[in-house]
């Protein structure tokens, strides 16, 4: 066996077992704390809501462990057991082997079977578990309608992307990855200036914040935190969930903000305004603009071991393929990336989670820190989020901090 092909099963079986071992933890922790609310949430949280969260939260985690073993066999018959050879072989006979065409189109197959294999996970996610929850709003029309609009976008959109790549590769010379990296930020920029105008309403309604009292107020937020907007709006997201949440969207004077209309309904003015300042947080610390330059990083550290690894014929042979191929070469690389990078998890989640820390901190500058931990609740409460996580789980994953700790830190900056 060459030691790739060792390397790579030891990533996976050490990342899926860890990925097990993780969620088999986090569940037990769960229901071992089902029946007793946190000392901090008594008479906050009533206990049945706690029970619920528990029971939901238990019944994510399962569903993900099943799809976590489906991932790992998906992977590797793409790879060892030769499902992308196949793929590579079975185009060859119907378009010009090796030219633009053949590459996009093994690409888009592998993308349309991973993509089939997640559709009855997502409709037990959302007609299982969340209709079982009583959060599902969502019909069966709307969740193949959306399918239908995801996989038309996602052509539209990916495959001038993948055309744009292979043509980099090919005729760009050694220094391809740096030109595609600068394809790849182009388009991200440009995602963004678009996503808000052109793609997001045809997923959902938009309309301008029409409550008076709510406008005023997240004007005068604005106005003291010194923030400009092209607009307040509502968005019908309870014609596919009860759950509720508020985000910024955009890029530079175009940003927006969003208010699901079940936050507005739900959350009290004074409790709205906390949750926007603390989104405003993530603005002022410039959150979103380190992420970005940390992914944009990453890309183009990623890019570049890609340029390196698909230059070694040992690369393909031990993963499975034997067609050597702009495409393949792209495909193999970004399937067994995550499983390589697997460790660097942790470190993803506590920089998140330093981040909402100053986020809440900022919030309770600019708005009342103790409307901010009523809304917290609220949302808990509404998403049936566990407030008892186990703390290993917690601390792989989470981007946000346990309640516990983010409810304890606001309330000592609000005595
Ligand atoms: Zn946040």
């Amino acid at each position: 066996m060459h030691w790739f092909t060792a390397a790579f099963l030891l990533a996976l079986a050490l990342s899926t077992s860890a990925r097990l071992w993780l969620a088999l933890r986090h569940a037990r922790y769960v229901a071992r704390n089902r029946d007793a609310v946190p000392p901090d949430f008594s008479g906050r949280i009533a206990l049945s809501t706690h029970r619920k969260a528990a029971d939901y939260t238990v019944a994510k985690t399962r569903v993900g462990m099943i799809e976590t073993m489906v991932a790992a066999a998906l992977l590797l018959g793409f790879t060892l057991a030769g499902g992308l050879q196949w793929l590579s072989d079975a185009w060859g006979y119907v378009v010009a082997d090796g030219g633009y065409l053949h590459g996009v189109a093994v690409i888009v197959s592998v993308v349309l079977i991973s993509a089939a294999v997640d559709v009855p996970f997502s409709m037990y996610r959302v007609f299982g578990i969340e209709a079982r929850f009583g959060f599902n709003r969502m019909s069966l029309a709307l969740f193949f309608a959306d399918l239908a609009k995801q996989a038309a976008l996602g052509a539209v959109v990916g495959i001038p992307l993948i055309f744009v790549a292979l043509w980099l590769m090919a005729r760009a010379g050694a220094m391809w990855w740096l030109y595609v990296w600068l394809a790849w930020m182009g388009f991200n920029l440009l995602l963004m200036i678009v996503f808000p105008t052109v793609i997001a309403p045809l997923f959902n309604k938009f309309s301008p914040l029409s409550d008076a009292e709510l406008r005023g107020r997240i004007e005068r937020l604005l106005a003291r935190c010194g923030f400009r907007s092209k607009g307040l709006f509502v968005m019908d997201s309870s014609k596919r969930s009860s759950h509720g949440n508020a985000y910024f969207t955009g890029l530079g004077a175009a940003k927006r903000i969003v208010l699901f209309d079940t936050l507005v309904a739900r959350l009290a003015p004074p409790e709205i305004e906390a949750v926007l300042a603390h989104e405003l947080g993530h603005f002022s610390r410039r959150h979103v603009w380190k992420r970005m330059v940390l992914l944009f990083g990453a890309s183009l550290a990623l890019l570049w071991g890609l340029a390196w690894l698909m230059q070694q014929g040992w690369f393909y042979a031990a993963l499975g393929v034997r067609t050597q191929s702009d495409a393949t070469a792209l495909l193999l690389f970004f399937m067994i990336a995550p499983v390589f990078a697997f460790p660097l998890r942790p470190l993803a989640s506590f920089y998140s989670r330093r981040h909402e820390f100053e986020a809440d901190a900022y919030a309770a500058r600019h708005a009342d820190a103790g409307d901010l931990a009523r809304a917290l609740v609220k949302l808990y409460e509404d998403n049936a989020s566990t407030l008892t996580p186990d703390p290993l789980h917690s601390v792989f994953y989470d981007s946000h901090p346990p309640a516990v700790l983010r409810i304890a830190r606001l309330q000592t900056s609000h005595p």
